[in-house]
This record gives C-alpha cells, structure tokens and sequence, in this order.
C-alpha cells in the first residue's frame, strides 16, 4: 500500500470517530479509487449546519464553480479530510478533481431531481463512483442524502430508457410539413422561420399525454392574438426565441427526468389548477389538444410536440431560467425529413 494512503486511511478513521458516534467504514483503497470521496454528510454532533466531508488527493488539481459562495473549513492537509460548508447559495455545489467534476450533497444544499436532470451522465457516474463509503453505511447519512443518490441513479436509468409518445396509440408523424426543420415562411421574419417539432393530427380534446417521468417547467396559459401584435423585432436569437413561443399559443414545457424538455404546444386553454413545479408520471394526462395559435383552419387540430435537448451544464453554479431553455437546440435540427424518419426508433417506444 502506498504509505501516504495508509497514513490517511488511518486517520479517516480517527477524525470522524471524533464528531460522530461511530466511525464510517472505510472502503478499502483500491488503485482506480477518485481521488475525491464524499464521506458523510450533515449528521456530526456538532451541529455545523451545511455542510459535506471530503477525503480528498491533494497532489491532484482541485477547484469549484461554487468557490466564490464556498468555504473550506477543517482544512487537514496531513488527513486530506475537509469540510465543505457554503456559506452562500449555490446551485449547484460542485467540486472539480483532476479535471472530473463531482456533486456534493452538502446539509441543506441538496439538489432537487430538476437540478440533477440538468448534469451530465459522466459528472452523475463520478459522483456515484466517489462515494462508497455513504453508500455502504447509510446509518451515516440522513434521508435526504439517500434521496440524493436514488435521484442520479433514477436520472440516469430514464436516459437508458425511451420516452413514450405524446398522444395515445400514435404513429411519429412522417409527411414532410409535420416534422422538424419543415419550412414555416410565413414566420420566417420575427423567427428563425424553421419548424421546431412534430405535428399530431389528431381530434379536439385529444388527452396529451406526459412522455417520461418529470416536473412542469413552465406553462404559458390563455394565449391571445393580440400578442401577435406585440412581436419583438427578432435581432437575436433569444428574441426570436421569444417570438416563435408566441407562435406555440397555449404551451406545457415538462422537463423530463432524463433532462430533455418536452414541449407541447397549441393546447386547449390552461386551467389553474395546471402549475408550475407540479410533478407528473410517464402517461399522465398534461393538457388537451387545441388550436391556440393556429392561424389556418386548414391546420386545425393538431398537437406540436417538441423536445428541447438539454446540454447537460456541469459548470452550472449560477442561476438560470426559463430563457436558457428557450435557447436550447431541438431534437432532430438541421437533420433531413428521410434521415428523421429512419432515425426515429432510438428515441420512443
Ligand atoms: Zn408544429
């Protein structure tokens, strides 16, 4: 064994010992260990409030996004163990190691599922992989830490899994007008003037339906023509974002549990009772096809669906909102309608 990791090894056990009732296991050291472990969170004796023990390789490079809201007491670099408390909000809080970004349940700091949809697969596998030792003795840890790696391996399981489609017993659309990247001239001026989606025909009142697991996002309710008058000029991206929302009508953004939105527009009018934070189950009803919107009547019912993919942010320690979602690519752009057709199977049962 490496003499310095013995030597840690031998105090983890000895400083926990002293703010807890039982010293954690300590998983045995093996030659692909991260060199970050999360130990335990928010259960010492001595009331610290929020915080995370870490055991961490010093020899490695070590940052955080969160390092500006952050601080690191308990600093043992003789036992690699710190504390990590943060002393302002952050949304994310992160550590960097050797060039791997890991997330911290930190006491009172716990990311939520929307939060952990919005890491990538790799930064979720890390994190699993860096506690082993939370993992094998729960007594350690509070609920909620436990809630905390159920959710990245619930996240992680829904990205392997394929979403339902929006409208009961139907078939992708394949007609050319009612798939992405399908020219809409008639917008081409206030939007990016490119069909974002997949149009259902479908009857009025047609249930649509949740296609994974997830929480509203975002629900634009009681559209009116008269926003149509009241268009921006389009002069960036993100305005002309804006515009093409106008121009979804009556909208319900789910953001799934894999982290992908779903976004289902030309609904009937939203109840109240339809709210933001809601969470909803894979083929839960979301709303009812409609025609807010639809300028034709030739159009008329159908549902526009789309999926808005996700980046996957590690870095995202700051705030975001509802405009960053708008900005994020669809499914299927710039991808041809033959190429859609036969590339529709990996994505929906
Ligand atoms: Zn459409």
């Amino acid at each position: 064994m490496n003499r310095r990791y013995f030597y840690l090894a031998t105090l983890v056990v000895l400083i926990p010992g002293i703010l807890i009732s039982e010293p954690p296991k300590i998983a045995p050291i093996t030659l692909d260990k991260p060199p970050v472990e999360i130990l335990f969170s928010g259960v010492t004796s001595m009331s610290t409030g929020a915080a995370v023990f870490l055991r961490i390789d010093w020899n490695q490079s070590i940052s955080s996004p969160c390092e500006s809201t952050s601080s690191k007491v308990s600093n043992d670099s003789a036992s690699s163990i710190i504390q990590w408390q943060p002393v302002g909000t952050c949304i994310l809080p992160m550590i960097r190691v050797a060039d791997k970004n890991y997330i911290l349940p930190i006491n009172g700091h716990y990311p939520d599922e929307a939060m952990l949809s919005d890491v990538s697969s790799e930064t979720l596998r890390n994190t699993l992989r860096a506690s082993t030792i939370l993992r094998s003795d729960y007594r350690l840890t509070s609920l909620r830490v436990r809630e905390f790696f159920d959710i990245i391996n619930d996240v992680l399981s829904a990205r392997d899994q394929k979403f339902s489609l929006p409208i009961k017993n139907a078939k992708l659309p394949t007609q050319a007008t009612h798939l992405p990247n399908s020219p809409r001239p008639f917008r081409a001026e206030s939007t990016d003037g490119v069909h974002h989606g997949f149009d259902f025909y479908t009857a009025e009142g047609t249930p649509v339906l949740a296609i994974e697991d997830g929480t509203i996002l975002h629900v634009k309710r009681d559209f009116s023509w008269n926003e149509m008058n009241h268009l921006l000029s389009g002069k960036n991206e993100l305005e002309e974002q804006e515009n093409l929302d106008v121009y979804r009508g009556n909208t319900v953004y789910l953001k799934t549990r894999s982290g992908h939105v779903a976004i289902y527009a030309h609904l009937q009018k939203i109840p109240d009772n339809i709210q933001e934070g809601q969470t909803v189950t894979k083929g839960e009803v979301v709303w009812h096809v409609g025609d807010s919107a639809v300028p034709d009547k030739k159009y008329l019912y159908h549902l526009h669906f789309e999926l808005a993919m996700n980046p996957f942010v590690d870095e995202r320690a700051g705030s975001y909102d509802f405009n960053d979602v708008l900005l994020w690519s669809f499914w299927w752009k710039s991808k041809s309608a033959d190429w859609i057709r036969s590339h529709d199977d990996g994505l929906f049962e």
